[in-house]
């Protein structure tokens, strides 16, 4: 769909260094403005709005995708918890009507924060040094 920016993304026409993994239906991507390092996101190839339209193969490889990418998660950055959700309608907090699933890593807050490598609530955009720390983190 045109000026979609997930369709963009899923045609490699932007954002690319943001793709952390892909196959033929979905990709798992680094979300540009992170509630937390580490926060993903899971999209379909194809353009659907929200879960009320996805194909249930779509539906069925990015939720798969999704836990994949929890446990990852929680074994790389050891998070305390991780919420898995979509969000569907504006009214619901959609911002970009093209389906994704956010996984995104909660922490308590620890006396050894300082150590670990997370920032706690970023709200800010992701810079290429995170996103290289989190690609390092992910795909090693
Ligand atoms: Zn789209």
């Amino acid at each position: 769909m045109q000026d979609c920016i997930f369709c963009s993304i899923a045609a490699h026409k932007l954002q690319e260094n943001y793709i952390i993994y892909e196959n033929g239906r979905a990709m798992v991507i680094a979300d540009r403005y992170p509630v937390n390092f580490g926060h993903l996101l899971v999209i379909t190839r194809k353009h659907y709005e929200n879960i009320l339209e996805i194909d249930d193969d779509d539906l069925k490889s990015v939720i798969v995708l999704a836990k994949r990418y929890a446990l990852l998660l929680k074994e790389r950055l050891k998070p305390d918890g991780i919420k898995v959700l979509t969000n569907t309608g504006k009214a619901a907090g959609q911002a970009i009507m093209h389906i994704h699933f956010h996984i995104i890593p909660f922490y308590d807050e620890r006396e050894d924060k300082e150590d670990l490598t997370y920032h706690y609530r970023m709200h800010k955009a992701l810079t290429d040094d995170d996103l290289n720390k989190l690609k390092e983190l992910l795909l090693s």
